[in-house]
């Protein structure tokens, strides 16, 4: 009979459960407490949203469209593969 050592420790299993059940009480819609965003807007936080631009995903739309050179997107444009690299 062969012993192996578990994939997972005590330690690891107990730390991914605490991240499920951190993860479990995050709103799905903009990634902060849940019980915040669903709390009474009388009586719960208040929220402000300031807009910003990733950068690195603009130049990936720009790289794509000029890809497609003006012209309508290929039907198999979905199965490029795109990555962006930081430069300097
Ligand atoms: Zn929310």
């Amino acid at each position: 009979m062969t012993v192996r050592e578990p994939a997972w420790t005590e330690q690891d299993r107990a730390e991914i459960l605490a991240l499920a059940l951190y993860r479990s009480r995050l709103c799905p819609l903009h990634g902060g407490p849940l019980d915040e965003c669903t709390s009474p807007e009388e009586t719960g936080a208040q929220f402000s949203a300031e807009r910003s631009t990733c950068r690195a995903r603009l130049t990936l739309i720009e790289a794509q469209r000029a890809a497609d050179d003006g012209k309508k997107p290929s039907p198999y444009a979905g199965a490029r593969l795109w990555t962006v690299k930081r430069r300097g």
